[in-house]
């Protein structure tokens, strides 16, 4: 049965104060990549994302970050003005036998749900993600009445149905004038009894800011070390200069640094983050970035290098290549970058899977000479070692 996944980004962020599904978590990440990529690993042949206009550009990105030739197939859609209408609309864009549905502020939900929930979906029509009760539900609304626990579950997502009955579903709402808040209690409104996964993981909804907190302190709790990889070992190295002029954003390493100036170039100029994926790409003997990502194509425009560092990474894994550690230069006269170092290791360190130990990055000024000295551009230069898996 050929299963897809819909992701749904198009939600308003306003109980949170910020743009939760595309601010990075600490796993470098955002809850919209970690969304999309539980889709991916859960075994979905294609993925329709359905964006509203702010969370649009990032998904976009996001796609293009996670197209390697083993992907599915994935496609950003518009969503509508409630989550109802943007279900509806993205269901109209695939052909699949079982859809799974998924709200991407569950930034939790592992492979294994979704992969769980399309296998029910396939046996039983339905597979519907919910957690069992643990505390005391109480009914007020007349008198106080405990509600029998083992007769309740919470729903969460991924739901996945089989296509055609989710469909009539929805189509029987929108003549009906039926609203739900989610997919299963539509699915059960029109006769169908919906199956459901016990799911005892965390997989809350980012929703307020203690949610968020949460979140955070769960995946910086879960931080594991990749163990070391083997087989032949190989040396690449990369090199990249930006100039430096006023009104831009200045990007080093994935993290936007305050200063007067900022890198010219098609995709942020984020010069460090070339430096490695040629370094990288050159320990493969796979090219460089003018050639995976070249500068006349418009999807590349704007588009946050780091996120190009994740596909360098998916292309290495394909050929057989495991990282084994960067080390890097950034030379600059101004600003100064020792404070922001860190933060740049860790978000490399994030995007490739690394430990943060095997991400060096260092700062050298030139003593006021040359393009770098002068403030007219910014150069850095890596080195790379990659495995060759036997
Ligand atoms: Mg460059």
């Amino acid at each position: 049965m050929k299963k897809a996944g819909i992701l749904l980004c198009a939600g308003s962020a306003s109980r949170m104060g910020f743009s939760k599904l595309t601010t990075p978590l600490p796993d470098g990440h955002t809850a919209l990549m970690r969304s999309l990529l539980a889709l991916i690993k859960g075994g979905a042949d294609e993925i329709v994302i359905a964006v509203s206009e702010h969370t649009r550009a990032h998904a976009e990105h996001a796609v293009i970050a996670f197209s390697t030739p083993t992907a599915p197939a994935m496609r950003v859609v518009s969503g509508g003005q409630t989550r109802q209408e943007s279900v509806y609309n993205a269901l109209l864009h695939t052909d699949a036998d079982v859809v799974a549905i998924h709200d991407a502020a569950r930034c939790l939900a592992d492979a294994e749900l979704v992969k769980a929930c399309f296998e029910s979906a396939e046996q039983y029509g339905s597979g519907i993600a919910a957690a069992p009760v643990h505390d005391t539900v109480v009914q007020v609304s007349d008198g106080c009445h405990a509600l029998e626990r083992e007769s309740l579950l919470l729903t969460q997502t991924p739901q996945a149905f089989l296509r055609e009955r989710i469909v009539s579903a929805y189509a029987l709402a929108k003549e009906q004038n039926l609203s739900a808040t989610d997919d299963c209690t539509l699915y059960a409104k029109c006769g169908y009894e919906p199956h459901f996964v016990r799911n005892e993981k965390d997989n809350r909804k980012l929703t307020t800011p203690g949610d968020w907190e949460q979140v955070c302190a769960m995946l910086r709790r879960n931080g594991e070390a990749p163990t070391q990889p083997t087989g032949a070992m190989r040396i690449g190295y990369g090199e990249d200069l930006h100039r430096l002029v006023p009104d831009r954003a200045l990007v080093l390493g994935g993290i936007t640094i305050e200063h007067e100036l900022g890198l010219l170039g098609h995709s942020d100029a984020d010069v460090l983050t070339h430096a490695i994926m040629d370094a990288l790409l050159g320990a493969a003997a796979l090219g460089d970035i003018g050639r995976l990502f070249p500068d006349t194509d418009e999807r590349y425009r704007g588009i946050e290098s780091i996120l190009l560092l994740r596909q360098v990474y998916a292309h290495l894994s394909e050929h057989g290549f495991a990282i084994g550690n960067i080390d890097a230069t950034i030379v600059a006269q101004r600003p100064k970058l020792a404070p922001h170092i860190p933060q740049m290791q860790k978000q490399i360190a994030a995007c490739l899977e690394l430990a943060q130990d095997r991400v060096s990055i260092k700062a050298t000024t030139t003593e006021g000479l040359g393009a770098e000295g002068e403030q007219k551009a910014i150069t850095a230069r890596a080195v790379a070692t990659v495995f060759q898996r036997t």
